[in-house]
């Protein structure tokens, strides 16, 4: 079934734009902390994931990408590659931000290369393991980050 557009997904359209523009063309080594945080003050406001509904750059190309991908496959070893990938992305992460602090090029160059593999990987994933495979087990920041935030945040706010 083709993916549906609904006018909120123009967000996400925009966001894609947005990251292009900061990260390709303004060049802000810290784009992918600007999408982190937005993501975040998202799930905190709404207590649901509303960023990776229709906000997300990655989510949104993956979505327009795969229209003809299959639904997500189970696969055996999804469990390791989740706690590899994870702690590979945000010690890469700490690593080329603490290393390159004092050198803006090397930093910029190292950031695109970590987001560009990520986006890369999701769209390898999708092809081959089902739409959205990468949003579904691997992400780094929604497993980590925003899962917990949304629970905790919806807990506190139950408890009032
Ligand atoms: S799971 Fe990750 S990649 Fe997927 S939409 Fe959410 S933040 Fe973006």
């Amino acid at each position: 079934m083709p993916t549906k557009f609904t006018p909120l997904k123009y967000f996400g359209f925009a966001s894609l734009a947005a990251t292009f523009a900061l990260m390709c063309v303004v060049r802000l080594w810290y784009t992918m902390f600007l999408l982190f945080g937005f993501a975040l003050v998202m799930v905190l406001l709404h207590g649901k994931n509303t960023y990776c509904a229709h906000y997300c750059p990655l989510g949104t190309l993956q979505d327009a990408m795969g229209e003809k991908s299959p639904r997500v496959r189970p696969f055996p070893g999804v469990r390791l590659l989740k706690y590899l990938l994870i702690p590979l992305f945000w010690a890469a992460v700490i690593y080329t931000t603490v290393v390159f602090q004092r050198d803006g090029v090397r930093l910029w160059v190292w950031m695109l290369r970590i987001m560009v593999s990520m986006f890369f990987l999701a769209m390898v994933l999708q092809e081959w393991l089902g739409r959205r495979f990468f949003c579904v087990h691997l992400c780094p920041l929604r497993h980590p980050v925003l899962e917990p935030a949304r629970r905790a945040r919806n807990l506190a706010v139950k408890r009032r």
